[in-house]
């Protein structure tokens, strides 16, 4: 093979990187020693790819068509074969499989094209120096981490449906592509490898690197050894195994394949299902959230598989609420020339996808029993699963048991059926609280008043908890109230006892003298909030701003206002503390109360996390109020000069 890298005459186009590309190679090259054996994973798993997309393009078009003689002689025999050469200091691994044109050479190495790569070069640059080689060695950084091993790189590639062969070459900075010759279809990617990397000329040694993973690689590899290619796995589908003949090492080889992760699974389900369907699936529950999670694609990719064969990650086998699922579903109820348009009408895919969907929801049942267990997975896939309730209604019930929450009384994760275990007997709602952080919520002026009553409140803080328990509704046949929205039913509650300094003083203002506080800051206050009323909500806090009744909260508000969307909502409520000192003193004023009702308003967005309307003005009244406060006679607490 290395005398086919001669064959180019004419003079080779030069060309740079993608300004990326550079950057990663860089951080590559330069964080990893230990963990540099990976390369040979990721091109193996390039070469096996190549290998199912030609057989695949082949059921359709003959142009495709495997070479003959695979293991046994058989046609449509591909592998991947593994040729370490001592001399010239170059390990090669060629397949048959679809090759590359001069442009995909050039877009496909050239470029960082996988999203996925991207993100974990920003993650990559983003960790610590020393964090790095464990990171790239758990994850992968495809075709580029040939550059760990090698000082220069050869691709030499040809299509099946081409006689044009071409030589892509790199040392690291830019690459040139110039016309080549390749006797059959297919890639040969030849690594010159850097001094220190001998190791990887050593047949033994590179037998013992692949045999750790390339079990579950369904494509026969081979490495040549005193000239003969050896087999270095068994090329059987994992999936169609019995599992009791399955190691875990093997399950979690094929995972971090799969989904480019690099722990073991929290759950592993693999079952074969016979009957009115046939298919063997392997899904994955993953132990780490996969970058693009919360990406713009919410699509899954679980494969599918025909009769074994490889068809496409595409086929929506579960539903973008379970996209964290990895795996592979093979099934014999499609044929194998199956087409796009028969994948988007056969009913075998939405019952494959049923059975999927149930299987999963089975087995996150059965985690949850284990509560410290299931808290990770929560953790990491929770305000996924919340998208359940929000796309369908078909597994309402099941996902509302799955649910787990931070609570106003509880340390650790509430479920909905804890909550309706410790309720208040005639307590007839499930109290939430939606924000952005679980810190701020905690502390939340919004909860005093139910915290004072001894009634449970449910804090949710990721952004689709503005959306999901709307339609949801109800949980046990409680209805799900946001406490924003739920100050009448406070009246029902006594304090609860020992709340002895939330007990109403005598400073609280009567009702009449309240509504005649709450109109005068409304008249300071104009157009800017719907209204002012006196609460029963508050204890400590003096004021707090509600949404008006009608329309989305203030948090949905900001949501919608941050991701750019207008938000037609009537201004905000501002709800005032009968009880707080200040609004006692506030009725001693005479004047109008214009900058109090601004500072107070102010004060109010500052405690949801907002910044005040005026920033400055707010900065100069609280200034101005603490020098008062200071100024006033020494009380005796203040006793605290040094003797
Ligand atoms: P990924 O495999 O995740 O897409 P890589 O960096 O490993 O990322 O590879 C980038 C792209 O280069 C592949 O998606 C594929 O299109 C192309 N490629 C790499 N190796 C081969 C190969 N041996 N045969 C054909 N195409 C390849
Ligand atoms: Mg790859």
């Amino acid at each position: 093979m290395p005398a086919e890298t001669a064959e180019h005459i004419e003079r080779p186009e030069r060309h740079e990187f993608a300004a990326e590309v550079g950057r990663l190679l860089d951080l590559v090259v330069h964080s990893l020693y230990s963990e540099r054996e990976i390369f040979l994973r990721e091109l193996v798993a390039n070469a096996a790819d190549a290998i199912d997309r030609r057989r695949f393009l082949a059921l359709t078009d003959p142009a495709m068509a495997l070479p003959e003689g695979g293991p046994g002689g058989a046609p449509g025999g591909a592998k991947v074969q593994i040729i370490p050469d001592k001399a010239e200091r170059m390990l090669t691994i060629a397949d048959d499989g679809i090759g590359m044109s001069h442009d995909e050479l050039a877009s496909q190495l050239g470029t960082i094209a996988r999203s996925g790569t991207r993100a974990f070069g920003d993650e990559l640059a983003a960790a610590k120096p020393e964090d790095r080689p464990s990171l790239i060695g758990q994850f992968g950084v495809g075709f580029y981490s040939s550059f760990m091993v090698a000082e220069r790189v050869e691709v030499l590639s040809r299509r099946p449906d081409s006689t044009e062969a071409w030589l892509w070459v790199s040392d690291g900075q830019g690459f040139t592509l110039s016309p080549a010759a390749r006797e059959s279809a297919g890639t040969s990617v030849m690594l010159f490898l850097k001094p220190d990397c001998a190791e990887f000329l050593d047949p033994a040694n590179l037998e013992t690197i692949v045999r750790r993973w390339a079990d579950h690689i369904s494509v026969p590899i081979t490495i040549r050894r005193d000239g003969k290619d050896l087999a270095a796995n068994e090329g059987v589908a994992l999936w169609r195994k019995p599992r009791s003949e399955i190691s875990e090492q093997s399950y979690s080889a094929f995972y971090r394949h799969l989904g480019h992760l690099f722990d073991t699974p929290a759950a592993t389900i693999h079952w074969h299902a016979e009957g009115t369907l046939e298919f063997a699936a392997l899904l994955f529950i993953p132990a780490t959230p996969p970058l693009d999670l919360f990406e713009q694609d919410r699509r899954a990719h679980v494969r599918l598989h025909v009769k074994r064969m490889f068809i496409t990650d595409q086929a929506d086998l579960i539903p973008p609420w379970l996209r964290f699922v990895q795996g592979v579903v093979d099934t014999e109820d499609l044929p194998l020339n199956v087409s796009r348009e028969m994948l988007q009408s056969t009913p075998v895919l939405p019952r494959i996808r049923k059975a999927l969907v149930n299987r999963v929801l089975t087995e996150l049942k059965a985690r949850a029993q284990q509560a410290e267990e299931y808290a990770k997975i929560w953790e990491n896939f929770g305000a996924v699963l919340k998208e359940g309730i929000w796309e369908e209604n078909e597994h309402h019930k099941e996902l509302s048991e799955l649910f787990r929450f931070r609570s106003s009384s509880a340390p650790g994760l509430t479920s909905f059926a804890d909550y309706v275990a410790r309720k208040k007997p005639d307590q007839a709602a499930i109290y939430i609280l939606c924000g952005d952080n679980p810190e701020q919520l905690a502390h939340s002026p919004q909860l005093e008043g139910f915290r004072a009553r001894g009634l449970e409140v449910l804090l949710l803080s990721d952004p689709i908890d503005a959306f999901w328990p709307d339609r949801l509704g109800e949980f046990g046949g409680l209805p799900i109230r946001s406490v924003t929205q739920a100050s009448a039913d406070l009246e029902k509650f006594p304090f609860a006892a020992g709340e002895a300094a939330t007990e109403p003083g005598a400073e609280e203002l009567s009702a009449g003298e309240a509504d005649k506080l709450a109109a005068r800051l409304k008249a300071a206050l104009g157009e800017k909030v719907s209204a002012v009323r006196p609460t029963g909500r508050l204890v400590e806090s003096a004021v707090a701003l509600t949404a008006s009744d009608k329309g989305p909260n203030l948090h949905l508000q900001r949501l919608l206002r941050r991701s750019g969307r207008e938000v037609p909502a009537a201004p905000p409520i501002l709800e005032i503390n009968p009880r707080h000192p200040l609004m006692r003193a506030l009725t001693t004023i005479l004047r109008p109360l214009n900058d109090e009702a601004e500072l107070l308003f102010d004060l109010a967005r500052v405690q949801e996390g907002d910044p005040p309307v005026n920033p400055a003005r707010f900065a100069g009244g609280v200034a101005a109020a603490l020098a008062l406060s200071l100024a006033q006679p020494a009380g005796g607490s203040r006793g605290d000069t040094a003797p």
